[in-house]
């Protein structure tokens, strides 16, 4: 099912009124897994319990295909829901925890208990379980306890899956692992998902398409691949990864760092560049006035890429990211005096 949102408005006036969402429209197509992706207060809660009308906006319409259902109850909406902290129930074994949406449905469509049965069984194995549904919660490492999670959500055949921050509490080798899982299990069931995160790795990897929110509204959306080579804004830029701040001019079409033997051009206005670790380039001689002198403070080996942090002339810290074969041929260390070249730069 595909999921429109119109210009939703969201204040909270507990308190000091406070606008949460200001003005949010976006389309999810059916079967499309979704990633909302915003630091912490930027309103992604607020508008996954509007989806699922655990909140209502104060203005602003959704739609669910084509039924407008801004008004619809939560127990008519059909979503399933997995929060951080959604705790399965204590008492009851995996099988009950899953089951139990079922069994509180109406006389009329509950299905039989030998239906029922089934049916959870088919939910272990599909959150890769299998064995443990006589277990109990306190039994079940954290992230098997989210994958029950995710079967008790499923098992009631929900039209789209709300996950707020689901791997939020666990290690990250165990969300690295589910995220890959959650992938494949999309994959599988095509089943429209809205996955709530602030880490921009797990977005990036677990979604078709990104939404980036600031502040109450959204930034920028578009496909992982978009969204970082494509940033609209400086916060998504910034908020997608590390990045060095450079002074720079601007002439024209010309843009360039500013270099240490270089003044600024006539006619030039200054500008800040930006780019990321693994777009600066290091020498160890100074090809070009254009270079940025800078002396090693510290290097961090232990990686895929060597992570060289670095301070200007007048202090400010800049950082490479190298290949470690690079940086074996350079032969760095700290205290060396090394000049830097941005491959790729990025101005707003
Ligand atoms: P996120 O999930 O991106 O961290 P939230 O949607 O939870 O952000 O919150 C957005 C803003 O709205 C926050 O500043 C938060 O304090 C505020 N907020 C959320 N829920 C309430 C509430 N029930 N009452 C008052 N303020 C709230
Ligand atoms: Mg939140």
């Amino acid at each position: 099912m595909g999921i429109r949102v119109e210009n939703i408005k969201k204040t909270f006036t507990s308190g000091k009124a406070f606008t949460a969402l200001d003005g949010v429209s976006l389309n999810i197509r059916t079967g499309e897994l979704i990633a909302l992706l915003g630091p912490s207060g930027s309103g992604k809660t607020t508008l996954l319990r509007i989806i699922a009308g655990l909140e209502f906006a104060d203005e602003g319409e959704i739609y669910f295909d084509s039924e407008e259902a801004s008004h619809t109850p939560v127990q008519n909406r059909r979503v399933g829901f997995v929060f951080q902290h959604y705790a399965l129930f204590r008492h009851m074994t995996v099988f009950d925890n899953i089951a139990f949406g079922l069994r509180v449905k109406d006389k009329a469509v509950r299905p039989g208990k030998d239906k029922i049965h089934e049916k959870v069984m088919r939910l272990v194995d599909l959150v890769h379980l299998s064995g443990f549904h006589d277990r109990y919660p306190s039994q079940l490492s954290g992230g098997q306890r989210q994958r029950v999670a995710l079967a008790r959500a499923l098992a009631v055949d929900p039209r789209m899956l709300l996950l707020d921050e689901p791997f939020g509490a666990l290690d990250s080798k165990v969300r690295k692992e589910l995220r890959r899982w959650l992938r494949r299990l999309h994959d599988e069931l095509h089943i429209t998902t809205v996955f709530v995160t602030h880490d921009q790795e797990e977005a990036m990897e677990l979604a078709d398409r990104v939404v980036v929110m600031n502040d109450g509204r959204i930034e920028q959306e578009g496909t992982p691949e978009r969204v970082y080579h494509s940033p609209a804004s400086a916060f998504v830029y910034d908020f997608l990864g590390n990045y060095n701040a450079l002074d720079g001019w601007r002439r024209g079409k010309e843009c360039h760092t500013l270099g240490h033997g270089e003044s600024l051009p006539e006619g030039a206005e200054r500008v800040r560049l930006f780019a990321r670790p693994h777009d600066m380039d290091i020498a160890r001689n100074p090809q070009d006035m254009r270079a940025i002198r800078a002396r090693i403070i510290h290097i961090n080996p232990a990686g895929p890429l060597v992570s060289v942090e670095m301070e200007d002339d007048l202090g400010k810290f800049l950082q490479a990211a190298l290949t470690q074969e690079k940086f074996t041929t350079l032969d760095l260390c700290k205290g060396q005096i090394v000049y830097l070249q941005p491959q790729e730069t990025k101005v707003f």
